[in-house]
């Protein structure tokens, strides 16, 4: 049977501008002229005019409108829902996580990816913003998911009260990809730092290896159970405490590395006592936006390369999953891609949430991400 492998896409602008209250000009929060950018929430389409990689060009992909190779025509593309400003992450939330982790308790593999320039909300849109007066009520969708999951759970279990035993058992784990290298943001215990490794913090970078019954695995990844959705929350924070520490250590890599928050389910039927085991994945992607080559020297151009590198081939796979033969699926070709090989495509459920900033200096980057986006959904 060959399911369909499209991946649903959801375009979520931040306010162009968070430093004022509502932000941004007026109180549409987009910060862009009506005839360049435009949006429609009822036919869920946007409408763009810009010069990729035009204009002066600059790693930002700034609009020059005195260019004279910009060629202007509008392109409309349309996508499964747009989310304007002021969209909270309680909404986002329940329109994309919650349908994914009750697909995920149902059997199937699921993920959740943010897509986007840096600074266009997606850190904020998976684990919610900085710490400060908003950090609570706009937390992220990890940390909704982890409530969403137990509320589900204990759902199920007063259904199948009397059954005995737990019936769902939840491990968390969670990785952060960085120049392909992959490090467990969930095993900073110490035992190890002595270790040699490919990163400044002294944290062993960890292998892959494919396991005939159980898929993809990753070698000595700390998956410790959870029993509350309290305990779940400590973890995620501790993941989180770990992925500052390592960025402050390689100097704000946090745009520059990817971070997959993954749910472990594993469902005992009551009746037959037979296992499922099923995986949610909250992946937030490294900044898609490319470096014009002046400006990527030594270490950054290495990351660079490497982010585009993971993000084409993101790309490729979604594309021959696609396709009708699946006859060659790269996945191997890059860490992200083989870490998310038993969820993407076939029977599970992918979402992508495509990050936009609403502002005239990023048009450019908004177009390439839109573009990115609609190669994404398409077949
Ligand atoms: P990214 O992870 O894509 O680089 P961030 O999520 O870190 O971007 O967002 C950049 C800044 O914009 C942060 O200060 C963040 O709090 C703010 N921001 C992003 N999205 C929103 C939003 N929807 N509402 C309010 N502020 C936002
Ligand atoms: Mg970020």
């Amino acid at each position: 049977m060959v399911t369909s492998s499209r991946i649903k896409v959801f375009v979520r602008l931040r306010p162009s501008d968070t430093s004022s209250n509502g932000g941004g000009r007026g109180s549409s929060g987009i910060d862009i002229p009506p005839h360049l950018f435009g949006i429609d929430t009822i036919s869920n389409t946007v409408t763009i005019s810009a010069t990729e990689g035009g204009g002066h060009g600059g790693g930002h992909g700034g609009y020059n409108p005195n260019s004279h190779n910009a060629s202007l025509t509008p392109t409309t593309f349309q996508f499964e829902k747009i989310l304007p400003p002021p969209t909270t992450n309680s909404s986002v939330y329940t329109l994309s996580a919650l349908p994914l982790i009750r697909s995920s308790l149902a059997g199937f593999n699921a993920t959740l990816l943010t897509y986007g320039q840096t600074g266009a909300g997606k850190t904020y849109t998976t684990f919610g913003p900085p710490a400060g007066a908003s950090a609570y009520k706009e937390r992220g969708l990890a940390a909704r998911a982890i409530a969403g999951a137990f509320e589900e759970i204990n759902r199920y279990k007063t259904v199948n009260e009397g059954m005995g035993g737990t019936p769902i058992e939840v491990r968390l784990s969670c990785i952060e990809i960085y120049n392909e290298s992959v490090f467990d943001l969930l095993g900073f215990s110490g035992e190890d730092d002595s270790k040699d490794s490919g990163r400044d913090g002294g944290v062993p970078s960890l292998s892959l290896f494919e396991s005939p019954s159980a898929g993809v695995q990753i070698r000595g990844l700390k998956m410790p159970l959870v029993n509350s959705a309290e305990e779940g929350l400590n973890l995620l924070f501790e993941s989180q405490m770990n992925r500052a520490i390592a960025e402050h250590q390689l100097n704000d890599a946090s745009s520059r590395s990817h971070c997959i928050f993954t749910f472990h389910f594993t469902v005992r039927n009551p009746e037959n006592n037979k296992v499922t085991s099923s995986k949610f994945n909250i992946v937030d992607l490294a900044g898609s936006e490319k470096m014009v080559k002046t400006e990527a020297v030594g270490k950054v151009q290495r990351e660079s390369n490497y982010i585009n590198k993971s993000l084409s081939f993101l790309e490729q796979v979604v594309i021959a999953l696609a396709s009708k033969s699946r006859d060659h699926v790269p996945y191997r070709q890059t860490k992200l891609t083989h870490v998310l090989k038993d969820s993407l495509g076939g029977n599970c459920t992918t979402l992508m949430i495509a990050c936009i900033w609403p502002h005239l200096s990023h048009l450019d980057q908004s177009l390439s991400t839109l573009k990115f986006a609609a190669r994404m959904q398409t077949v």
